[in-house]
């Protein structure tokens, strides 16, 4: 079994979907092995979305990932980082397949509800990040 990380952002967990969206992670398979209701530092955002400092929305991300809080979560499941991107739907909501967390409770490119690990590797590295110890496999 594999492990990814988790995040719903300000605008899911500000329209009280926590509850929905872990409710539809069990229903898919996923154990939640870990959970944090956390604010977001702009320090932890800016960390955390490194990869896209030099694109033109980065400021708009870091803002709106800080604007309120964030519930964080590890979640386990056989091939876990690449069914969970499929249970995400497309990063757009409007793209994004019928029934996926992105077209249910996102609303925008920007504002689409929940985040997840794109490689095995990257999990590994954002759940130390956000749950240092014992949690990676
Ligand atoms: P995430 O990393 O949050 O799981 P993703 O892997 O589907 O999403 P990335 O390309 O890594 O997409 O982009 C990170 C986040 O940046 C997106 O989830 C989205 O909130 C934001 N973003 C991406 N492209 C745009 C854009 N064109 N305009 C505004 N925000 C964007
Ligand atoms: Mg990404």
């Amino acid at each position: 079994v594999e492990r990814t990380l988790s995040i719903i952002k300000p605008d899911a967990v500000e329209k009280n979907r926590t509850g929905a969206i872990l409710a539809h992670l069990e229903e898919a398979g996923f154990k939640i092995l870990a959970l944090r209701r956390t604010h977001l530092t702009r320090a932890e955002a800016e960390g955390f979305y490194a990869v896209h400092k030099a694109r033109p929305f980065f400021g708009e991300l870091v803002e709106f990932m800080t604007r309120s809080p964030v519930v964080i979560a590890v979640l386990e499941r056989e091939d876990a980082v690449n069914a969970y991107r499929k249970v995400m739907g497309a990063t757009d909501p409007a793209k994004a397949d019928a029934g996926t967390l992105r077209k249910l409770f996102g609303s925008s490119v920007g504002e689409n509800a929940v985040h997840g690990s794109d490689s095995l590797e990257n999990a590994k590295i954002e759940i130390s990040y956000y749950f240092p110890g014992s949690l990676v496999s």
